[in-house]
């Protein structure tokens, strides 16, 4: 399973936002964007003419990173929302929000959403009691996401849970932070899911 193995703050540096890859240090002054530093390279500072291409290539780059998707995966979610019978810019954000190691992290499992895939990728969660150890699996409403029995001891899942109690979980989930494990009420709708993407620039992308 293919993943992003190089520093994280220089994907925040490039897309001039926080995309929250490293946990704690994200909330902290320590943030490169915090400290306002320039998009990676040698030409960081130069002023770029930013035409619609680059405008449509960065939301496409910013939204894949959001999630920690590689390009062909998400081409392929793009193919599928294309098919589907929503609005395709919502039904490929829908498509992303719904994988496993996301659901992990919105319900507070984890600091972030490659933490998320780590912890899945170690097979620490079940769904509907059966183990699933792929991040890209997708949950359903009515599904129900829990920490394995033996892994309920594990101090980084129980001390992210306790830290999240704090924190509002989305409307579309239902968790249950004390016996660690959460349901998906529904899919969620754009409004429910806080990723500062225009989706509309992704479709015209790949529309081309
Ligand atoms: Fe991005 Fe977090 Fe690094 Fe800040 S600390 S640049 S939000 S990964």
């Amino acid at each position: 399973m293919a993943r992003y193995t190089g520093p994280v703050c220089k994907l925040c540096r490039r897309e001039k936002t926080k995309l929250f890859l490293k946990g704690t240090r994200c909330e902290s002054p320590k943030c490169p964007i915090e400290k306002g530093k320039p998009p990676p390279g040698q030409h960081g500072r130069a002023r770029v003419r930013e035409s619609e291409y680059l405008l449509q290539l960065r939301e496409k780059q910013k939204a894949k990173r959001f999630y920690g998707i590689l390009e062909k995966q998400f081409r392929s979610y793009y193919e599928e929302a294309v098919r589907s019978k929503g609005v395709t810019g919502e039904e490929l954000m829908r498509i992303c929000e719904s994988r496993l190691d996301n659901v992990v992290y919105r319900a507070g499992f984890a600091m972030n959403r490659p933490m998320g895939r780590q912890l899945v990728s170690h097979g620490h969660f079940e769904v509907n009691g059966k183990k699933v150890n792929i991040p890209s699996f997708r949950v359903k409403p009515g599904d129900t996401v829990s920490v394995r029995g033996r892994s309920r001891t594990i101090g980084r899942i129980v001390e992210n849970a306790s830290y999240a109690e704090g924190r509002p979980s989305p409307e579309w989930l239902s968790s249950n932070l004390k016996e660690l494990s959460c349901e998906v009420r529904t899919l969620p709708e754009r409004g429910q899911m806080d990723i500062p993407v225009q989706e509309q620039l992704i479709v015209e992308y790949y529309s081309k």
